[in-house]
Parts: structure tokens; sequence; C-alpha cells
């Protein structure tokens, strides 16, 4: 199924810089409906220290060999490139983006960077006690970290290992490190921690944190349990609202895909991306890094551009930025889950979600 084994089937768009047409550069970067695209989640690597049942499958997983990801040297190149393209925020992830080597010196020289407002992580946390601090003084603004159980036997068969305690002391090293706002995510899985949403919509109630209710989306590897598993958030609200009462709309942040809600007098918010259900292309501003190297327009489409082999073939910064202005200016509008159209060559853990 995977992933760099498929990597010849991919349609990727292979561009040679000098071919296409001149994008201006004085403006930032949009795309052909007119939505301004200045997030860039860029993917460190395809490797995790879980296997999240709804992230991968439960056997044939391959990793892209070490030679195919993109170096820092190559990593800070895109980036560059992006920022001079309009990008303000950056967003690392994996697989496990605190595998990265090196990740605390690669965050001290984005956050250098010209243009980069905003630096954020997505973690399992596992490897949070110790590296919260050090990543704040590099110069991470804030993390969102993932907890789909608060049952320490349950989350161990979710993860396919992960050790919840771990992840409560990373949540702890983050909060004390000044990670904020503090955001948890929760996949919900029919069947395996749906009877565990109110549990989890408690913890807003305890803490000033917002957890975000996901659906699981039929991503390559796990699309059986996507079709089986997924719940609507219109499902999970009803049930939160017959544990708490009616709660409070806070609405959306432009850019954000999660809509908020508060328990009323609680600390936290609630937020649900319903992704599948009731999807938020409109007010996309976002563009993804592939660890090995490709632009990957939608999450929910499988078309690239390739990256890496302009960088290796001795691109310039002023070119890589053509590129990531053409891919801007190519990404679609939004995926095609209502006509049946699912992704077929990348899985959640190449795409950092
Ligand atoms: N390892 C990190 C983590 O788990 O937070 C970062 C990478 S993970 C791929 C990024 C996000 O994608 C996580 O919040 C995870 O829960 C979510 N995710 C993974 N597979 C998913 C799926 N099939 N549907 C919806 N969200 C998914
Ligand atoms: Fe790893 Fe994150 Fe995927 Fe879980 S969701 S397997 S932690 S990459």
């Amino acid at each position: 199924m995977s992933n760099s084994a498929m990597a010849g089937m991919i349609p990727l768009f292979f561009y040679d810089p000098r071919q296409i047409p001149r994008y201006a550069v004085d403006t930032p970067a949009c795309d052909s409906f007119g939505r301004r695209i200045d997030y860039l989640r860029v993917s460190l690597t395809d490797r995790c220290n879980m296997r999240c049942v709804y992230c991968m499958p439960a056997q044939g997983m391959q990793f892209a060999p070490r030679p195919e990801l993109l170096t820092n040297e190559e990593l800070l190149l895109v980036m560059r490139a992006a920022a001079a393209a309009g990008f303000r925020k950056i967003r690392l992830t994996g697989g496990e983006p605190t595998l990265r080597q090196d990740l605390v010196e690669l965050i001290r020289l984005i956050k250098a960077m010209p243009g980069i407002e905003h630096i954020a992580m997505t973690t399992n946390a596992l490897r949070l006690r110790h590296l919260a601090a050090p990543l704040k003084a590099a110069g991470l603004d804030r993390v969102n970290i993932s907890v789909d159980s608060l049952d320490p036997q349950k989350f161990r068969q979710m993860t396919r290992g992960g050790k919840l305690e771990d992840v409560w002391a990373g949540i702890e090293a983050a909060v004390a490190a000044g990670l904020q706002p503090i955001k948890l995510n929760a996949v919900i899985v029919r069947g395996m921690n749906d009877d565990e949403v109110v549990q989890l919509a408690n913890l807003t109630t305890q803490y000033p944190w917002e957890f975000r209710f996901i659906e699981v989306m039929p991503l390559t590897g796990v699309t059986g349990l996507a079709q089986e598993g997924v719940i609507s958030s219109t499902e999970l609200l009803e049930r939160i609202e017959a544990a708490f009462g009616t709660l409070e709309p806070l609405g959306q942040a432009s850019s954000d895909p999660a809509r908020l809600y508060r328990i009323p007098g609680a600390p936290g918010k609630i937020g649900f991306i319903s992704s599948v259900t009731d999807p938020f292309c409109a007010t996309c501003n976002r563009m993804r890094l592939t660890a090995d190297g490709r632009l990957h327009l939608c999450l929910l489409r499988d078309e690239e551009v390739d990256l890496r082999a302009a960088i290796r073939s001795g691109a310039t910064q002023e070119q890589i930025e053509q590129l990531v202005r053409h891919a801007v200016a190519i990404k679609p509008w939004g995926h095609g889950l209502p006509e049946g159209v699912v992704p077929t060559l990348r899985g959640m853990s190449e795409l950092g979600g």
C-alpha cells in the first residue's frame, strides 16, 4: 500500500522551474479561487514511535529511505522560498516530528527566517517531557497534542503501544514551558473511543485547553476503518450536550478548521473538525510538504508538485519560490469525498494531518 513503495505511481507534477509561467513576486500567493495560502505544514519524517489504528495499518508500513527525506538545508530552502511567496505560518508534523534529529536547531533557524511569524508543532508528546523547554527556547510557539483516550489500556490499544503517562508528562512539560494555548486532538472511532467523548470533553471544565474532536478520514491504509468508524461531529455534539446541556457556540476563527464551543462556565473550549461531513475547503489556507519533498496540494487528493527533484537538480531559491507559487495556483478547490473520490497514494503519517 505504501508510500515510498508507490512513489512511482504518484501523479507528481515534475516542473522545470524555467518552463512554468512566471508568477509575480510582489504579492502573496493566492490560488485560482482567491484563497490566500500562507500556512505550510511540514512533515519532518514519515516514521513514528506509535502506530495509531486510524493512521497506519497494522502491517505492511514501508518508510522512506533516509536519503529520500529532505535534509535540514533543503527544508530551510523550501521554507525560505515559501516565506518569500507570502507564507507566514509553519507547522512541524510527521510521522512524529520529535523523532527528527536536530529539531531544536531546526526550529531556531526557522525562527530567524524573515517572514515567518508563527511556528507550531503537532506531536504525540511521547518525547515532549524533555523536549518542551528547549523547543520553546528555540522559538516554537505552541503545540497540538494527540490524546485519543484517558484510559491507559485503551490508549495503548489505539496507538498500538503508546504510554498515556508519557503523554501526560509531555502535556505538563508543554504547559510549564509556556507552549500555549494547548490544543489536544482526539480522532474518534466508533466502537473504540466514542464511549469516552464526554470524559474527554470534561477536560475543558478542568483546564484552559482546547479539546478538538476530529472525524476519521479515509487515508491510505485505514480506509476500511474510516468507512466503518466515522462518527460525525453532529453526533458527538449531541452526546456532549446530553451530558452538559447546550454548549455555547464560539464560532470559528477565519482559517481554523475547528468549530468552537464552550461548556457554560468552563475555562477551556471544545472544537469539532468535521473534514468528512462538513468540510471547510472554502477557508483552506494551507499547503503540505511531505518529508520526501513534495508539495501536496490538498490533504484528501493525490496531486503533488515535486520540489525535491528541482532542489537536487540545482534550482535556486527564486526558482523554488516560483514552484511554490505554481503549486498554489493549481491547488484544487477541495476534496471529492462526497462524490466517492478518495485519496489512494499517501497515508496520513506521510502527510502530517
Ligand atoms: N504524530 C503526530 C500526532 O499524532 O499528533 C503528528 C502527525 S499525525 C499524522 C497528525 C494528526 O493527524 C494527529 O492529530 C492525528 O490524530 C491525525 N490523524 C491521523 N490519522 C488520521 C485520520 N485517518 N483521520 C483524521 N485524523 C488523523
Ligand atoms: Fe504516529 Fe501521529 Fe500517526 Fe499516531 S497519528 S501513528 S502518533 S503519526
